[in-house]
């Protein structure tokens, strides 16, 4: 497919895009050219991002985290297109996910501390957003920025004499990849509107 990669430059992006390429896909520089969006940038640039290449007809698939989720949803809505978010395009977090929703179930009282670069402009990360609506309302959330960090994130689950500790960690943007081909692979079954989450493609 023709993708435009909005954010091509940036640490996930300048991964994604060759991954992209090798996959076979053909990076395009206007929305005019593509068959799909896919959006790593920044939270405030999302929707305008969106807004474009939907006027083009184009569905987009976002990564960026922080931007505002019923204003994107509206804007698909109102297009009649496809936009697929995905928090976590990487597995292990989906899977992560997916334990800790179940362990909630029997041990209600859970901490999520999510660690990540200290360039990462949004806190609480959307990953730790999506676990905590999983989880009992109220479920604290730590957010750490350090150097040396990629996209970590732990569920502590504590009991009566006993912790439960569910974690992932993201040890190299590659992980991203095989989720976002996905992503590409699925946007044009999806239902016209905002789907949430790489669940609704597994
Ligand atoms: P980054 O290194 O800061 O890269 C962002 C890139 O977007 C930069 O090259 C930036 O260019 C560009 N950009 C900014 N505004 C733009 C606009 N209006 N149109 C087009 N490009 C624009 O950030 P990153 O670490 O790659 O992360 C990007 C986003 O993805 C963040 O929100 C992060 O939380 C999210 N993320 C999501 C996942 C997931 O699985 N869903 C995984 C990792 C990261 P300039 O530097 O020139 O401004």
């Amino acid at each position: 497919m023709n993708v435009i990669l909005f954010g091509r430059r940036g640490k996930v992006g300048s991964v994604l895009g060759p991954a992209l390429e090798a996959a076979g896909h053909t990076l395009v520089e206007s929305t005019h050219d593509a068959d799909v969006a896919v959006d790593f940038t920044r939270p405030e640039a999302v929707e305008e991002n969106v807004r474009v290449a939907l006027e083009d007809r184009v569905p987009v698939v976002v990564g960026t985290t922080g931007f505002d989720q019923e204003r994107v949803a509206a804007l698909a809505r109102v297009h009649e297109l496809p936009v697929f978010y995905a928090p976590n395009f990487a597995l292990g977090a989906v899977l992560m996910m997916r334990f800790a929703a179940e362990a909630g179930k029997l041990l209600p009282h859970a901490e999520i501390v999510e660690l990540h670069h200290d360039q990462k402009l949004d806190a609480p990360s959307g990953t730790a957003k999506a676990t905590a609506a999983l989880l009992p309302a109220g479920t604290p959330i730590h957010s750490v920025r350090l150097p040396g960090l990629v996209a970590h994130q732990e569920v502590i689950f504590g009991g009566p004499g006993q912790t439960l500790t569910i974690r992932h960690d993201t040890t190299s943007r590659d992980a991203f990849v095989p989720g976002v081909l996905l992503a590409l692979d699925k946007i044009r079954e999806l239902p016209a509107g905002l789907t949430v989450g790489l669940d609704a493609l597994l």
